[in-house]
Order: C-alpha cells, then sequence, then structure tokens
C-alpha cells in the first residue's frame, strides 16, 4: 500500500493536507516535531495527543524531538530570520530533511505538508518553496497537496501513486477554501491557522536572541527556562531566573542544571530562583536581594531574610534586605507576558 509521511503541525493545513491525501485511499503517517520552541509539552503527553489527533481527525500522529538540531540551525540560519527570531525558511528545510530521514522507518514513499502557494510572506513564496525543496533534498518526493495544481506535477503524481486531479490549487492568504474543505471533510474544531511557536512572539523571541548573543553552547534547560519566569543580567555576568508563582517555581526547581545555584528564602515566602554563571560576590549579593523583593512583604523594622543558594555540594547563605526597584530595573530582560513587577506570595518555605 502506498504510504506518506506527513508533517504534521497541528494547524488545519497541515490536516487538511493529510486528509487530502488519505481521501484517495493513501496511508497517512503523520510526524509532528517538537522543540522547546513548539509543541514541546506534548512529549509528556504524547499517547493522549495521538489519540485526541486519531479520533478527533482521522489521522494518526507520532511526535520526534528535533531540538538539538533545531538550536544548532538556529544560532545561524542560511536564510535569515523573520520579523523576529524566526528562521521559518531554514526551519522547513531542517524538518523536511528529518522527514525524509524517516520514510523508511515508516515505510513511506513520498512527503506531504499543509504548505499553500502565498500564505506566508516569508517561507511560502514560490521561489521560497522551491529553495526548500531544493535544499532539503526533497525535490520531487515533497507534494503540497493543497497547492499541488500550482506547482511542477511531483514524483508520486507522476508515477500515478496520488491522482493530481483530486488535488488542490489554494493560493494566497484567504482561509476560506480551507475552511470549506474542513467543512467537507466533518472538520469543524479545528486550531487557528498561526501560533503555536514562540520564536515569532516578539518578547519571547528578544529574550532568545539575547542567549544565543550571550551564550557559544545552548543548553536544552536554558532554553526551556527562557520561556518563563523573571529574567534578570546581573552586572558581572550572572543570569537570575525567578519563579512568578508557584507552577514557575516547580518548574524552575525541576529544570535547574547541577552547574547552576538554586535561590531561595529557606525560612520565608517567596521566589525560587535558579543562578547561572554567577562567580561574583556582587551577584550573588544582587540575586538575593531580589529573591527577596519578589518575595512576601515582611514587616517590623527588619526586612531582611535569609536566602539560600545550593549547587550540588555547595551552599552559600546569605542575609538580603530587598533591592530596590531604581537598582534592578536596567537588568530586567524582556517579560513574555506580565505586567508590572510585584511581589511573588507563594513558594518555599517548605
Ligand atoms: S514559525 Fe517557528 S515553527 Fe513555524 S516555520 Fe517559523 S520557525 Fe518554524
Amino acid at each position: 500500500m502506498t504510504r506518506a509521511l506527513a508533517l504534521f503541525s497541528g494547524g488545519l493545513d497541515s490536516l487538511l493536507a493529510c486528509r487530502v491525501i488519505a481521501a484517495q485511499g493513501i496511508s497517512v503517517q503523520a510526524v509532528k516535531f517538537v522543540t522547546p520552541f513548539f509543541g514541546y509539552e506534548l512529549l509528556a503527553k504524547e499517547q493522549e495527543y495521538a489519540r485526541m489527533v486519531r479520533e478527533r481527525y482521522g489521522i494518526e500522529v507520532v511526535l520526534r524531538d528535533v531540538s538539538e538540531a533545531f538550536f544548532t540551525m538556529l544560532r545561524n540560519p542560511a536564510h535569515g530570520y523573520g520579523k523576529n527570531f524566526n528562521p521559518c525558511v531554514d526551519c522547513k528545510i531542517l524538518l523536511l530533511k528529518e522527514a525524509k530521514r524517516l520514510l523508511p522507518e515508516f515505510s513511506a514513499s513520498f512527503l506531504i505538508t499543509g504548505e499553500v502557494l502565498g500564505q506566508r510572506p516569508m517561507s511560502q513564496r514560490r521561489d521560497t518553496l522551491r529553495v526548500i525543496e531544493r535544499d532539503s533534498g526533497c525535490t520531487g518526493i515533497l507534494l503540497r497537496p493543497l497547492c499541488a495544481k500550482t506547482q511542477e506535477p511531483t514524483l508520486a503524481e507522476r508515477e500515478g501513486l496520488v491522482d493530481r486531479e483530486r488535488l488542490l490549487a489554494f493560493n494566497g492568504r484567504g482561509r476560506q477554501p480551507q475552511i470549506q474543505l474542513a467543512k467537507s471533510f466533518g472538520i469543524t474544531d479545528y486550531p487557528p491557522p498561526a501560533g503555536g511557536c514562540v520564536l515569532t512572539e516578539r518578547e519571547q523571541a528578544k529574550r532568545i536572541a539575547w542567549y544565543y548573543a550571550r551564550y557559544p553552547k545552548v543548553r536544552l534547560n536554558d532554553i526551556r527556562r527562557l520561556l518563563f519566569g523573571r529574567h534578570f543580567q546581573l552586572p558581572h555576568g550572572g543570569w537570575l531566573v525567578l519563579g512568578r508563582d508557584e507552577a514557575e517555581n516547580a518548574r524552575l526547581e525541576a529544570l535547574h542544571d547541577p552547574a547552576d545555584f538554586l535561590v531561595y528564602m529557606p525560612e520565608w515566602f517567596g521566589p525560587m530562583g535558579v543562578l547561572h554563571a554567577a562567580g561574583h560576590a556582587d551577584d550573588f549579593a544582587a540575586a538575593a536581594g531580589l529573591v527577596v523583593r519578589f518575595g512576601k512583604k515582611m514587616t517590623g523594622a527588619s526586612a531582611r531574610a535569609e536566602v539560600l543558594f545550593t549547587s550540588g555540594e555547595e551552599e552559600r547563605r546569605l542575609l538580603a534586605e530587598p533591592l530596590a526597584d531604581e537598582i534592578f530595573q536596567g537588568w530586567s530582560l524582556a517579560h513574555a507576558s506580565e505586567g508590572p513587577a510585584s511581589e511573588t506570595t507563594v513558594g518555599r518555605p517548605e
């Protein structure tokens, strides 16, 4: 039986591409690539996600983590970045290369994507679609069912595995043809067309670009930490991340690397912190002052608290007062979605 391997984003276009091909009696296996920038949370619930996609859309999907390859590509994408830190053309090239490698594993003979000519300014222009095919080594084996009739016939069409007449010629940014097609498949509950990739979100992208400019080696947990919390670049090279609520505190604790310090007040309520690349005593003092500043307010003459730094066997304790806002304002990295700085009233002591 002919089988196609689909690059599946979870958006409407990719699921329509799967259904258009499956409607020809071709077996379709979808693969959803994930990195901390998109889809990573699904790794913890892959079976549940696959079941949802099967039951809701009739598509078989597996996840594949391509974080390491993506991190390397993101440092220097050959085709540059989009409006933010999004390397969309190189991202597609990378994902197609990965998908091509998976063809034998799934006994698939060609690839499909939900790309539509002219839908996205950067990555779906006609010349860009060709570049993506060429640079991923997928010329001839990449079929885009939603706009196939605007493209040269692929191998699968030429060999008669796919009936070109039953493919589509969608073109441009309008969504109506997709919505109509979805209706014809009985699909009504689908996710919005864009979204899901933090590299296109201005504030998140700024943080990630900051990280890339500063650290030559990209660490998975650093990237995951960049996507939440309060971030401070300390004056002597330290990088402090503070949780903004109990859930973030727990995530920081789970994500910290042995080389980093966990920072918190053992005897008072406040944020969990992770301090990275701290070598200077002033950075420890600053981090302690920030942890107290974002902790629950203390009443009384002395607003001091003990702050504990732990890293493996190493332990330090500092007595600190809240750091004045005017001191640390310039240290703050762009925050994703938060309002003005406030205290964090949940967290330790345990
Ligand atoms: S928005 Fe993100 S996931 Fe989508 S193509 Fe661009 S970089 Fe890749």
